[in-house]
């Protein structure tokens, strides 16, 4: 029996047959052709080149069904496999220096890769696991080999893993994993992510993994404490299967939240809104368990293809969210990228901050025809149903009075063109601190807001959310969140104006009797969350939610914040 520490990034427990997924291609042996062959290699290359990017295109498409900003990164994966210089290297091998082709491949991304790995930028590093997911797929179809990742799992398993790439869990299935542990990856690596969201235990981070488990042995994951031991003892498996059996049926308990509606104890409504990227029937079929669609992320649309979405394809996609709610609204953010949120065909200039750069609201502004377009499409669709317009990434007043001018120019378009919409309200993310700070005068110019806290928290503390090394940094308990939070909310519910939160703090069950002390009557959240979000309102009463909000106000730091509401 051994234990191995990690980090426990998706609660549960479990006990089973561990399944060591590696990248699982053949390393081609160092070798040379024949004169005369370098044609058929590279002919080849040209083909498995080929047929990666077909595979990549389809991973993509199922995992937008998931998460279309996830799905982003197997535009970046193809972009690596027409990466200019690989291409160049890779034939010049093959015909200068008869290098077999399996050997080129693995040798000049070898070469990209051991550049990368010592980088000491963390953001450049992290682009390493990209390339080599890539040359995996590559080599995988040199050799014929099956480049389904987990989605084929026969029975239920604990996957370990050096690391999970969304291509390797493309198609997975929930039933089938039991538990994930990998040696790689922190709270916000792509595997966490892909761990939370699928609701799968998981600890990773543990140093040494992969030389201390066989294929097919025994371990025991306690996801809570980041713990994992090999060959458990029969005393330790029945504590671990007893463990996982007290989550499983707390997670039923939790799921039979769903149906019902957001109510405190004490018998005040809150709204319980859902967050979709996507037009997709699985992202709709939460309609009936929500009051509204309180985020629409489209940058879907624009992540779909190689080019901008027509009108007319984002009408379509707009209607059908807004006739499946009818007459619940639905909020429509207008298109947020920038930052950490790329689309390859519009040409974005290198920026050295590109949080603080041309991200959101601004980037529209710089392209105002394409925030035009889309305003056009909105409104053509709001007579389907009940459409509020979202603005992110807002500023300042004068941002708000130059996106309400494009909405009515757009608005008059239609009408000359005689062409019937509805009035629709607008709204803004509150996330840069500058307009929160000033949400009073904001409530005044329109008609809701919604807290963006994920990119609040980030310019509130300095902390690049996408940045491993600044995790520590990004305290999303630190005071000047919840006071910066409480100064929106105010405004807003003084104004009579309709706030709600739709960042990651808002399913956060430890945060949200304070947003409700605080006064918050509006949640928007992923599907995962609704239901425990669901069942930690109902325990709550307004009194004992406002007491909670005054005791945390007055807490000096983010970690005191966090041991009192786990106390609580
Ligand atoms: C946020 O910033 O909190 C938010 C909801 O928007 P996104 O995560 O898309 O930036
Ligand atoms: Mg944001």
């Amino acid at each position: 029996m051994m234990m191995l520490h990690g980090k426990g990034v998706a609660p549960g427990a479990a006990v089973g047959h561990v399944f060591i997924y590696n990248k699982n291609y053949d390393i081609p042996a160092e070798s040379f052709i024949l004169s005369g062959q370098e044609q058929a290699h590279l002919n080849r290359y040209f083909s498995v080149k080929k047929q990666a990017l077909e595979e990549l295109e389809k991973i993509k498409v199922s995992m937008l069904k998931v998460d279309s900003a996830k799905a982003a990164i197997f535009d970046a994966q193809k972009e690596i496999v027409e990466d200019i210089i690989i291409n160049e290297e890779i034939p010049a091998r093959i015909l200068n220096e008869r290098w077999s082709g399996a050997w080129a491949v693995y040798q000049v991304y070898e070469t990209v890769l051991n550049v990368l790995r010592n980088t000491p930028d963390p953001l450049i590093s992290e682009r390493a696991a990209d390339f080599d997911d890539v040359r995996a797929l590559l080599l995988k179809i040199w050799y014929g080999q099956k480049t389904e990742g987990l989605s084929n799992l026969p029975e239920p398993v604990i996957v370990a893993a050096r690391e999970l790439l969304p291509s390797d869990t493309a198609g997975l299935k929930r039933d089938k994993v039991l538990a994930i542990i990998t040696e790689a990856g922190g709270i916000t690596s792509h595997t966490a992510i892909i761990a939370k969201s699928f609701g799968i235990p998981a600890v990773l981070g543990i140093e040494g993994l992969l030389n201390s488990i066989k294929q097919g042995q025994l371990v025991a994951v306690n996801a809570e404490e980041g713990t994992v031991i090999v060959d458990p003892k029969d005393d330790v498996k029945k504590e671990f299967l007893e463990k996982s059996g007290v989550f499983n049926r707390e997670r039923q308990e939790t799921e039979g939240f769903l149906e019902k509606e957001g109510r405190t104890a004490c018998g005040t409504k809150i709204e319980i809104s859902l967050n979709i990227s996507s037009s997709n029937d699985e992202e709709l079929k939460m309609q009936s368990f929500t009051d509204s669609v309180g985020l629409l992320r489209t940058e879907f649309l624009y992540m779909e293809h190689n080019k901008l979405p027509p009108e007319d394809e984002q009408f379509y996609s707009y209607k059908k969210i807004l006739e499946c709610f009818n007459e619940k609204p639905v909020v429509l953010r207008t298109l947020d990228i920038g930052g950490d949120k790329q689309v390859p065909y519009l040409d974005f200039k290198r920026e050295d901050n590109p949080f603080l750069g041309n991200r959101g609201i601004r980037f529209c502004f710089s392209n105002r025809d394409i925030l035009k377009t889309q305003i056009r499409a909105a409104l053509r669709a709001s007579v389907y149903g009940n459409l509020w317009i979202l603005l992110p990434m807002i500023t300042s007043l004068d941002d708000i009075r130059n996106a309400k001018k494009i909405i009515k120019e757009a608005g008059n378009e239609l009408k000359k063109e005689g062409i019937k919409f509805n009035d629709v309200k607008t709204g803004i993310m509150i996330e840069v601190p500058g307009i929160a700070h000033i949400a009073d005068l904001a409530a005044q110019e329109v008609d809701f807001a919604s807290i963006g806290s994920n990119d609040l928290c980030q310019y509130l503390c300095a902390a690049d959310r996408m940045n491993e090394t600044v995790e520590s940094y990004y305290q999303c308990y630190h005071p000047a969140v919840f006071r910066l939070i409480k100064t929106a909310i105010s405004a807003f519910n003084d104004a009579g104006k309709s706030i709600s939160i739709c960042g990651e703090l808002g399913n956060d069950v430890k945060a949200v009797p304070v947003l409700i002390g605080l006064g918050l009557r509006k949640f928007s959240m992923g599907a995962a969350s609704i239901a425990a979000v669901k069942k930690t309102i109902s325990g709550l009463t307004i009194e004992k939610a406002q007491e909670t909000a005054l005791h945390v106000l007055g807490l000096p730091t983010a970690e005191e914040i966090e041991k009192y509401l786990e106390l609580i």
